[in-house]
């Protein structure tokens, strides 16, 4: 399958201030669990998502287009919005306070947010952040899909098992985990099958 048609369009600290769109997803993620390097390797460019790692922008919410060919409709556009890592321990309190919310009110606000997708590091599993971002989408009930990176860090001798456990620890079946590897190309068309169907709006 091509690689997704991405384009970085801007980033903003209030989900208000982002153009609207037709049909969007996000996806979130403890730092480090491999978003830049998934989102570079479903564009298939090697310095997309580094447009949102810039210093300035990892704290931002960063939109990009999704351009469908196919989709010949004047207006509005298909969209991607790139969350924050969460974690950051570091941060005094009040600044973490302050990511919460803007991340929180665009993910409860936002109007045409069709799919979250978690990503959750394949080697560590589900982290308690990972969890609570679980369990919090759920009691709000935002549709959401957990993607699992790093496949191909996993041994194959340990992959059954790592699967059950990532899926066990998500609350979900094993099927219902979409394993990936940026590093490989582990079912990277499947999740641009995906992210094409949730964004048939
Ligand atoms: P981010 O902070 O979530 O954007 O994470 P990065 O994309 O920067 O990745 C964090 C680290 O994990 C980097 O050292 C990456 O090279 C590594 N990494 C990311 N994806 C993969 C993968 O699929 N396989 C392997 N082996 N390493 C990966």
């Amino acid at each position: 399958m091509a690689p997704l048609p991405v384009e970085f369009v801007q980033s903003a600290s209030k989900h208000s201030q982002l153009p609207d769109s037709r049909a969007e997803i996000t996806v979130v993620g403890r730092s480090n669990v491999g978003k830049s390097s998934l989102l570079n390797a479903l564009a298939h460019r090697k310095k997309l998502a580094h447009v949102s790692n810039t210093p300035g922008r990892t704290r931002l919410l960063n939109l990009f287009e999704i351009v469908d060919p196919k989709d010949k409709r004047p207006g509005l556009s298909k969209t991607m919005v790139d969350l924050p890592g969460y974690g950051f321990a570091k941060a005094p309190g009040n600044m973490r306070a302050e990511w919460q919310a803007m991340i929180e009110n665009y993910l409860l606000e936002r109007e045409n947010l069709l799919m979250v997708i978690v990503l959750v590091d394949g080697v560590v599993g589900p982290t308690k952040l990972d969890v609570q971002m679980l369990d919090w989408l759920r009691a709000n009930g935002l549709p959401h899909s957990v993607v699992a990176t790093k496949h191909d860090k996993v041994k194959s001798s340990q992959r059954d098992k790592r699967k059950k456990a990532v899926a066990e620890g998500c609350d979900l079946e094993p099927r219902d985990v979409i394993w990936v590897s940026a590093e490989k190309g582990t079912g990277l068309d499947r999740l641009r099958g995906l992210v094409m169907t949730w964004l048939q709006a």
